[in-house]
């Protein structure tokens, strides 16, 4: 069953969302060579609980840590470690925090030092494809429709979809429904209406499609070894224009800060 959102419950999942934003940003900041995904994690923690919030992932179906960090050709859930990040490595930093009951969910793909144009290129028409599905996410217009836009986008740059793994709704539960599939028809699927919150989260893979994964039970990867990217939005559905709960601002400021 889908739970529609009051106003009151959706801005307290802006207030969730934009704690996650504010997060990542944090974690943005230490973000360079030498740096231990483990060490951003601890960061991460730290920052959620001096907000009253509560690390939405820690624990999740036994999860062990606050953040999932998946570097290069690890698409999604990878666990903290102690492997220092390299020049050139890409990182996908996934966050969810839990703050009044209510859950607020987004994920940026981080530079590490120089990287290739290849994989910034990869980095930039992912979050496009974000940006595309965001378009679609009104009220009057269908789960496929997103799910079009965002496939259609990667697909005309040669990208692979990863589609074992979806967006979905957000609110008491970290994962509701719908599922938010990153491929698809238009015009199929639920018809979305005002109350509707859901997680958009295109993951985008330089080569092919196919992912696995690893025997911790949590890491995934893509077959061909080739890096994915991953980025996702907390988005509540209205009329004309979807309204974005979570915000890529300060994370986007701090990586400014960083080029000057
Ligand atoms: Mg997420
Ligand atoms: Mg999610």
């Amino acid at each position: 069953m889908i739970q529609y959102k009051s106003s009151e419950e959706i801005e307290l999942i802006r207030e969730s969302s934009l704690l996650v934003g504010k997060t990542l940003a944090e974690v943005a900041k230490h973000i360079r060579p030498g740096v231990t995904t483990l060490e951003l994690d601890k960061i991460a923690e730290e920052f959620i609980n001096d907000h009253q919030a509560y690390p939405a992932f820690k624990g999740y179906g036994g999860f062990p840590n606050s953040l999932c960090i998946s570097p290069n050709e690890v698409v999604v859930h990878g666990i903290p470690n102690n492997t220092p990040l390299k020049d050139g490595d890409v990182l996908s930093v996934d966050c969810g925090v839990l703050k009044n009951g209510f859950y607020g969910d987004s994920a940026y793909t981080f530079e590490v030092g120089e990287v290739s144009e290849e994989k910034k290129a990869l980095l930039r028409v992912t979050k496009e494809c974000l940006l595309k599905g965001i378009e679609q996410a009104v009220a009057g217009l269908r789960i496929g429709d997103i799910a079009y836009a965002v496939q259609e986008h990667a697909e005309k740059h040669g990208y692979g979809i990863v589609k074992e793994l979806v967006g979905h709704g957000v609110g008491k539960q970290l994962h509701e429904k719908p599922e938010v599939p990153n491929y698809g028809k238009r015009g199929t699927g639920l018809k979305m209406t005002e109350g509707l919150v859901i997680a958009i989260e295109p993951m985008i893979n330089l080569g092919k499609a196919a992912i696995w994964q690893d025997n911790d039970g949590w890491t995934i990867r893509t077959k061909d070894a080739k890096v994915s990217a991953h980025f996702e939005h907390t988005v509540a559905i209205k009329k004309g224009k979807a309204d974005v709960l979570s915000s890529f601002k300060e994370i986007e400021e701090v990586l400014n800060n960083k080029k000057d």
